[in-house]
């Protein structure tokens, strides 16, 4: 393992500082896929809701890896469990656990066809790319490793569950991050405790009984996020016109591509065939918005028309809905209006459960608690709240979204 000569830090609001010390992880953070995260921000179109949400998926990943970094080293039965190359590794998927988002996050999934999981692993794979060149530097084996430890199948469980358990790193630094660049203060819970109180039991993290009011707080702080932030509807009404002018794209770029030759960075994801991970590479907000800005010249009055509100903020407005009536009162009036309805109106229901409860199946799905007398059960039998929460009712929201009447 190649160690760097000095420390490097890094400033960070969340955790104070995020350490480097071997040479591998500072190789991979100043490699090029790395560096296009600086150019994606973390929520999407969220800061057209909350204006300081500006902070970037690279911030966010050197979160996570401080995360893991931290737990490695504080959880002292999981340090003596995993090696030092293991360690490496772990440390690494966490940091490039998100390489493959594209713009505006998981509304572009809908877009790309393809979700961004497998984009970060074909670029982790990519033996043309930066990262791959940087992993076989220090190890032949290290790719392969570190995306089975991303895929949730490396052989000891419990690396998998630092990077995508329920109580992973990813989430940690994800809700705190958000909650304080959205200004929201839900997303706070005590993570310095939750650390103390981990422990590594038969291969799999569990935390100690003292700390579960701590790990109670942090599902509850994903519960409100969620509805807060997330799933916020101004938000939403952002990625119905994303995906609205995606699909309006692909419609006149099999008919008429010579219109939206100015916008050549869209073109593999307006195909029959799912872009690769190059055309994706390609593919970040400063090119999306340039390409949206060029867009709202466009001869073809829907794209212009599309591409205008999302530039400059001329949302749909929305309703929650009640009825059917008020569904088909609604389309009509916008039809009126000149509307076409297949990019003007659009439907939307979303649920929520505020904590699924662990199927006996996953053991991806499980928190587990570690009692007094040395038993570990899963966490909705330890705690009345979650077991309150799993009993509540789904939470739904059907809203429609359409233009302002003029
Ligand atoms: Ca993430």
């Amino acid at each position: 393992m190649r160690m760097l000569n000095e420390q490097k830090v890094m400033r960070d609001p969340i955790h104070g500082y995020i350490h480097v010390d071997l040479q591998v992880v500072w190789d991979c953070i100043n490699a090029k896929e790395m560096q296009r995260l600086r150019r994606i921000h973390q929520l999407g179109g969220d800061y057209f809701v909350y204006h300081t949400a500006e902070h970037s998926r690279f911030a966010h990943s050197l979160g996570v890896y401080e995360i893991v970094r931290r737990m490695l080293e504080e959880v002292q039965s999981l340090s003596d469990y995993v090696s030092a190359y293991e360690k490496m590794a772990v440390m690494l998927a966490g940091l490039l656990h998100d390489l493959g988002h594209g713009p505006f996050s998981h509304a572009f999934e809908e877009i790309s066809k393809k979700r961004h999981e497998e984009y970060t692993v074909s670029m982790i794979l990519d033996e043309t790319g930066d990262i791959y060149q940087a992993l076989v530097k220090e190890h032949p084996r290290l790719p392969q490793d570190v995306v089975s430890i991303i895929q949730y199948r490396y052989k000891k469980e419990c690396l998998n569950q630092l990077i995508s358990g329920q109580l992973d790193a990813d989430r940690m630094d994800y809700l705190l991050r958000d909650a304080y660049f959205t200004g929201t203060d839900y997303g706070r819970f005590d993570l310095k405790r939750i650390m103390r109180t981990m422990r590594l039991h038969d291969g799999k993290i569990v935390v100690k009984d003292s700390g579960m009011q701590s790990v109670e707080d942090y599902v509850m702080a994903r519960y409100h996020m969620y509805w807060q932030v997330y799933l916020h509807p101004v938000a939403r009404s952002y990625e119905k016109i994303l995906v609205a002018l995606f699909r309006r794209m692909k419609t006149v770029y099999q008919t008429d591509p010579q219109l939206l030759q100015e916008v050549k960075m869209f073109h593999p994801f307006l195909k029959e065939e799912v872009a690769d991970q190059t055309a994706l590479f390609r593919l970040d907000d400063c090119a999306t918005l340039y390409g949206f800005s060029c867009l709202q010249e466009n001869e073809d009055p829907i794209i212009a028309d599309l591409a205008k509100r999302l530039v400059n903020r001329k949302l749909f407005v929305y309703e929650t809905i009640k009825d059917n009536k008020q569904v088909e009162d609604i389309k009509h009036r916008v039809s009126k209006q000149g509307y076409d309805l297949t990019y003007y109106v659009h439907v939307d229901m979303i649920s929520q459960r505020p904590y699924a409860p662990y199927s006996g199946k996953n053991e991806k799905d499980a928190v587990w608690i570690l009692k007094e007398d040395g038993t570990v059960i899963a966490l909705e039998d330890a705690s009345v709240i979650v077991q309150a929460l799993i009993h509540a009712k789904v939470r739904k929201d059907q809203k429609i979204f359409y233009p302002e009447s003029l």
